[in-house]
């Protein structure tokens, strides 16, 4: 069916304020919610406004959200897809994807486009085993890049990709008026890893001991998906054990059960290590 094609979400929620750290990524899509939102200011002097930015970082750090985050601030749709849905897809249904994915954001522009893992969609030729056919995946490449060629600057369509891979990627996504912009999304610091977990403890009823610095100084090299993780685990162990509120203690063993996730999931990944 249609509905399946690609995510379409007209009332996006989520701001900057969702959105912890990340100071540099943020003000660099900031740019981009000025593009979509006033778009005559830019081209007045002559300028293009630029069609797409690659958000390039691990897992987890935040890339979806901060795309979500633009869409928000800017007050316009946002369209999504994600790369790893077409590695299972029968042949010509990628490339179909692509064309009618665009067709719909121009008729909705100005809006947000979305591309998850594009690394999926825009891997160069030999490089990496991806399952499914090579010539099927090249076909929605070139449809992609098709469409980004296609469409003007001033169509009011701003594409943001997400890849924790960009060395993979093929040198034909990064040439200018496509991806020609790259934003780092980096895995926090303690500062960063602190003002995570400030958002993700506000909805939850805290014992007074519990302290974002001291969370974020047990939690080195967790993602902030890691991080919602953590407060959302606490707050379960705490109602299984019938308590009014969420303590250190609680934190402590949601910590402990992340990390134990952690590393199951690196040893299916690696299991020679
Ligand atoms: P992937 O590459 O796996 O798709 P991603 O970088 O797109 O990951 P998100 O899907 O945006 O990561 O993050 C998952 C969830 O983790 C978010 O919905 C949010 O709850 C939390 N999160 C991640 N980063 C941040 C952040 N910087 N501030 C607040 N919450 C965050």
């Amino acid at each position: 069916s249609k509905a399946a094609l690609f995510d379409a979400e007209n009332k996006v929620k989520i701001t900057f304020n969702d959105v912890a750290g990340l100071d540099e990524a943020k003000e660099e899509v900031k740019e981009i919610v000025e593009f979509l939102k006033n778009p005559g200011k830019f081209t007045k002097l002559g300028g293009k406004i630029p069609k797409g930015a690659l958000l390039v970082g691990p897992p987890g750090t935040g890339k979806t959200l901060l795309a979500k985050a633009v869409a928000g601030e800017a007050a316009v749709p946002f369209f999504s897809l994600s790369g790893s849905d077409f590695v299972e897809m029968f042949v010509g249904v990628g490339a179909a994807r692509v064309r009618d994915l665009f067709k719909q954001a121009k008729e909705k522009a100005p809006c947000i486009v979305f591309i998850d893992e594009i690394d999926a969609i825009g891997r160069s030729r030999g490089k990496g085993q991806m399952p499914g056919s090579n010539d099927e995946r090249e076909n929605t490449l070139n449809s992609l890049l098709v469409e980004m060629d296609g469409f003007s600057t001033d169509s009011g369509v701003i594409i943001l990709a997400a890849t924790n891979r960009p060395d993979v990627l093929d040198q034909a996504l990064l040439r200018p008026g496509r991806f020609d912009r790259q934003i780092s999304v980096d895995k926090p610091d303690i500062v960063g890893r602190t003002a995570i977990f400030k958002v993700h403890l506000k909805p939850i009823r805290l014992d007074s001991e519990v302290d974002a610095k001291k969370l974020a100084a047990q939690t080195p090299g967790f993602a902030g998906a890691e991080i919602a993780n953590v407060c959302n685990e606490a707050a379960l162990i705490a109602a299984r054990k019938n308590k009014e509120k969420v303590d250190m203690q609680d934190f402590q063993d949601a910590i402990d059960r992340v990390i134990g996730g952690l590393e199951k999931k690196n040893k299916i990944i690696s299991p020679e290590e």
